[in-house]
């Protein structure tokens, strides 16, 4: 294994579960990659408590809760955000020493077939390995005329732990690590500029979501620039000017680039046994993750398809079972997707634009949160449940939600399309009251227009 993230060490732990002598090569002192370490867990542990900050200023008193001078202490937030980092990454180490898993510290780098260096202050050390499983993740990109000062001009991992709110952070990009971040920073009291691209945030999303999300985030104060092209961002003394074209610059203390991430592949040795790459730097691999070169596999974000931590960790149990039992797959349709602002956004399965383009008939069933009890015990009436099934079927071919805590309920429409269940599956399916999920079973309702409560 090269690389310790989601992909390689839930790789590394399988393959030693099914009997395999197993090393893992990461360049990092702490496991679990990018996720653990400066993605998924420190952006959601500062969600968390940004959120908390939000509604303690803000909706504490509509439920009876009076507090007077609410005070950030940052220094906290971010501790407690290195507290829940510092845990899970150990908790990795464990479970490598658990599975007998051999952790080697440096870079992995190939110098033949089926041979890997690992370099790091010391003499390199040579493995050599019948099946070798690249999981080297990916890296933030930034763009032409923008040049990364990791001060000002920043990408995710430095805007985790900003020391101070900045007064007006942009944010380039609006895909959901520009809108969590965005999100973060707006709560602790920063103005918050979002510029996208396109004509729309969060692409490849559904589209009725992704517009009534940002109404949403408007009312909370996030602003936005869309079909905004940045040509250039420039650091003057304590400031920064973004140039966009055909749009007034716009003065700001911090800028967070948030435009995609690219596949590690640097210094891995590639070269050495021939692996060629995509045209965008992504490793090819056929449908058991094997790369051109024999034995070598690769998976997670250093190949192509979604950028998320469950899609690696599942083409990396895929890998490492079918080189072991010849059985192995990943069900594409059933990798969900969740940005966690608030409210929620998640979705699984095909979007209505995917159905409509491919010609799919479909019906479609909609229950908002407003109508859903536990939403208002809550106090979260925002979004709603959208099932799209066929129309000749009744399979269940796509799930978008948005509202509290949809990134928990995504996980039972996962389910549902993984077993090929129709929306009257799911609308027969006694669901817990008062729960969030209902909205969910009611949307399935009204699939064949029957839902009780809209
Ligand atoms: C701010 C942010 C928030 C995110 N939030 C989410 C989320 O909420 N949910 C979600 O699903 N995904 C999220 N992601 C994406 C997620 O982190 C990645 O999709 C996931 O980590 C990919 O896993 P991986 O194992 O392929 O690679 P990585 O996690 O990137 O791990 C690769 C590892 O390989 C190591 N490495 C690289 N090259 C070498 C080498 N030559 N030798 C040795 N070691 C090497 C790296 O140090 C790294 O530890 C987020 C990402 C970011 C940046």
């Amino acid at each position: 294994m090269v690389g310790a993230g989601p992909g390689g060490y839930v790789a590394a732990i399988r393959a030693a579960q099914l009997g395999l002598n197993v090393a893992c090569i990461e360049e990092e002192t702490a496991l679990g990659g990018t996720c653990l370490r400066i993605g998924c867990i420190p952006s959601k542990a500062l969600l968390e408590s940004s959120h908390r900050f939000s509604e303690a200023k803000e909706s504490f008193a509509q439920n009876g809760i009076l507090l007077e001078g609410v005070k950030l202490d940052l220094a906290a937030m971010l501790r407690r955000k290195e507290q829940v980092v510092n845990t899970l990454t150990r908790g990795v180490d464990a479970l490598f020493k658990k599975n007998r898993v051999t952790r080697y510290l440096g870079h992995g780098r190939f110098v033949a077939p089926q041979t890997l260096n690992v370099e790091n202050s010391k003499e390199p050390l040579e493995l050599k390995a019948k099946s070798i499983l690249i999981a080297t993740g990916s890296k933030p990109a930034t763009q032409p005329g923008i040049t990364l000062d990791g001060v000002r001009v920043v990408t995710s991992t430095e805007a985790l732990a900003f020391a101070e709110v900045p007064k007006h952070l942009v944010v380039i990009g609006g895909g959901y690590i520009g809108l969590e971040l965005g999100s973060v920073w707006r709560r602790l009291g920063a103005r918050v500029t979002i510029l996208e691209f396109l004509d729309r945030i969060l692409p490849g999303m559904d589209g009725e979501i992704s517009s009534q999300a940002k109404k949403i985030f408007e009312k909370q104060g996030l602003e936005f620039h869309l079909g905004c092209k940045v040509r250039s961002v420039r650091v003057e003394a304590d400031q920064c000017r973004v140039d966009s074209e055909g749009q007034d610059p716009i003065t700001c203390d911090r800028v967070l680039v948030a435009v995609g991430r690219l596949p590690n592949t640097d210094r891995l040795g590639l070269e050495n046994i021939e692996v060629e790459l995509h045209k965008k730097g992504f490793i090819p691999v056929n449908d058991n993750f094997e790369t051109s070169a024999e034995g070598v596999f690769a998976i997670g974000d250093v190949i192509t398809g979604p950028m998320l931590a469950h899609k690696a960790e599942e083409e990396g149990i895929a890998c490492v079972e079918h080189l072991v039992t010849g059985h192995g797959h990943v069900n594409y349709q059933t990798i969900p997707g969740v940005v966690y602002t608030h409210p929620e956004i998640a979705s699984v399965g095909r979007t209505e634009e995917q159905l409509q383009e491919a010609g799919t008939p479909y019906r479609k069933g909609v229950f908002p949160f407003r109508a859903n009890a536990r939403a208002r015990t809550l106090g979260s009436l925002e979004g709603w449940v959208k099932i799209l099934a066929h129309a000749e079927t009744d399979r269940i071919l796509g799930v978008h939600m948005l509202g509290a805590h949809v990134g928990d309920l995504i996980n039972e429409a996962a389910t549902a399309i993984s077993f090929a269940a129709s929306s009257e599956d799911l609308a027969r399916t006694c669901h817990a009251h008062p729960t969030l999920g209902e909205a969910l079973r009611e949307a399935a309702l009204a699939v064949s227009k029957r839902a009780i409560n809209f």
